[in-house]
């Protein structure tokens, strides 16, 4: 059985005292997480606050990209090891605001993960499909392309520490979710293909997450879908009550559907 994964997405919110208030109010409703595990990805502004503030909780820390390199004269970014230092576990990879506002390419991305998996932070890697390439048929060649090039030089071990998001483009930030059935029929292929890449046990191991406009009304049907992982939350991240709701549902409703 995979342990179902919420990862809350702060995007570019927050000052250091909203982010403080934020995961403080996260901490306090989520003492001991069963049959989910929890992750908020502030902005890199707020990691160390909210590192400190997490301290000592089950709620894991994630940044919302990084540098393929571990130092060196790259003017704004951040390295891996800078993350491990400030406590991140976790990193968000090839997420769509990157793919299209910094033009972060697929190429750009592997070197990421690698670089990510070098450094002991698990990879989620976010995939997904436009408006238009889903009108046009294209949602299985998109999400192919970017899962293949995002994963090449990786090892069968390194792959089974990958975790997996699709997002399709569509959905995020539009209010407008995938359905359970579109989910879960996307993720079905993605699961196909890391068989391929890596083998079915690995494969079955992976936590594919669906990310797009996930709430606390929405989340139930889509964690049912037995290949639906749980949830990267970007807007309702950002209010607690609403993101541990999600949480609760999640961590229900995953079990359920998957035991
Ligand atoms: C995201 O940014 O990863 C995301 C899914 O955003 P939202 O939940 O706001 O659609």
């Amino acid at each position: 059985m995979r342990t179902p994964i919420v990862i809350g997405n702060w995007k570019m919110h927050g000052t250091v005292a909203e982010a403080r208030t934020l995961a403080g109010a996260i901490r306090e409703a989520i003492k001991r997480p069963r049959g989910v595990q929890v992750v908020v990805c502030p902005p890199f502004t707020a990691l160390a606050a909210v590192a400190e503030v997490l301290a000592g909780s089950p709620i894991q820390l994630g940044a919302q990209t990084c540098h393929h390199e571990p130092a060196g004269a790259h003017t704004g970014e951040i390295s891996p090891p800078m993350l491990v230092e400030l406590g991140c576990r976790w990193v968000l990879l090839g997420h769509s605001e990157r793919r299209k506002e910094i033009g972060e390419s697929d190429e750009v991305i592997n070197l990421k993960l690698r670089a990510a998996l070098a450094h002991g932070l698990t990879p989620v890697l976010c995939v997904g499909e436009t408006a238009e390439e889903r009108r046009q048929g294209f949602t299985f060649t998109t999400v192919e392309g970017q899962l293949r090039a995002g994963l090449a030089g990786v090892t069968a071990t390194q792959l089974g520490k990958v975790v997996l998001a699709y997002e399709p483009v569509w959905a995020i930030g539009t209010g407008v979710n995938a359905t359970p059935a579109q989910a879960g029929e996307v993720h079905g292929y993605l699961r196909g293909l890391l068989s391929e890449l890596g083998s079915k046990e690995v494969a079955q191991s992976i936590r594919i997450l669906y990310g797009g406009s996930v709430k606390a009304e929405n989340v139930d049907g889509l964690v049912a879908e037995s290949e639906v992982d749980g949830a990267l939350v970007g807007g309702a991240s950002l209010n607690a009550p609403g993101f541990v709701a999600i949480v609760r549902k999640a961590a229900r409703s995953g079990a359920a559907a998957k035991e």
